[in-house]
């Protein structure tokens, strides 16, 4: 079978994903008591602080939703602010979980309700390096009504054939509170998402897994970005959207040019 034609994680096939999904599963989860993992690359630590002023500042955020790294020197963890606004975050804030979502060395700080959507997609996806969970407004619509995300141009190639949706009430009955407080749950979303880059989360936002910070930075933004124009096109007309080979071919390329924009919004909110 070859790899899928979307955007899902390139080296990953269906096979692929689910070989790694068994390989994952070898990772040992550290529980509080483990030994000190070494420190993680003060480089990565200052990425994860400036995505989360990006992501304020591109829309895709606001006072909730977050983005998590997997820690550079040991796979098994991963990092993420404590509860507070995007927007806010400093170094200081940035705590380490087990793939179980324990915190590390918590030292007084409360962590997010939904840190499980980052631990178990960790879990299940080797490949995934970067979280972005948002409830950003223009892909409710698509999240709510059935209606495909689709690539409406290049830049948004990674969308393939569009992102799966999760169902929580398969998972948590229909009197949740809509929020994936638990590992079952966040396994369950993790599944959903399988081997795509992007899944929507029904009554709820959307989760983003990429192989970097700035990758999921720029699929964050640009899942919004392009469900603005969808939305738009569908006032109008119907859209003719990418097929699955032009957004393969579209997200391959744009794969290697992250950088840029990444500087430019850097820049912006360094300069505010
Ligand atoms: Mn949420």
């Amino acid at each position: 079978m070859p790899g899928c034609l979307c955007g899902c994680a390139p080296e990953l096939g269906r096979r692929g994903f689910f070989a790694a999904a068994v390989a994952a599963a070898a990772f040992p989860a550290r529980g509080f008591s483990a030994e000190p993992a070494p420190a993680a690359d003060p480089v990565l630590i200052d990425d994860i602080v400036t995505a989360n002023h990006i992501l304020y500042d591109q829309g895709v955020v606001d006072g909730f939703g977050h983005i998590s790294a997997r820690h550079d020197k040991d796979p098994s963890r991963y990092l993420l602010s404590r509860s507070m606004a995007p927007a806010l975050v400093t170094e200081a804030d940035v705590m380490e979980f087990d793939l179980d979502s324990n915190a590390i060395d918590p030292r007084g700080r409360t962590p997010y309700l939904e840190r499980f959507i980052h631990g178990e997609i960790y879990k299940l996806r080797p490949d995934v390096m970067a979280i972005v969970h948002s409830h950003s407004p223009a892909v409710l619509p698509f999240a709510d009504t059935g209606v495909p995300l689709l690539p409406m141009n290049h830049i948004a190639g990674f969308l393939g054939a569009g992102p799966p949706v999760f169902e929580i009430r398969t998972v948590a009955g229909d009197a949740s509170d809509m929020l994936v407080r638990n590992n079952d749950i966040g396994k369950a979303l993790a599944k959903t998402l399988g081997p795509h880059p992007v899944a929507l989360m029904r009554g709820h936002g959307s989760v983003a897994a990429a192989q970097s910070v700035k990758h999921v930075v720029f699929r964050a933004v640009y899942t919004e970005v392009n469900a603005r124009t969808e939305g738009e096109a569908l006032k109008i007309g119907k859209p003719t959207f990418l097929n699955e080979k032009e957004a393969a071919a579209a997200a391959k390329t744009n794969d290697g040019l992250v950088g840029r924009p990444w500087e430019l919004w850097k820049q912006r909110v360094m300069s505010k």
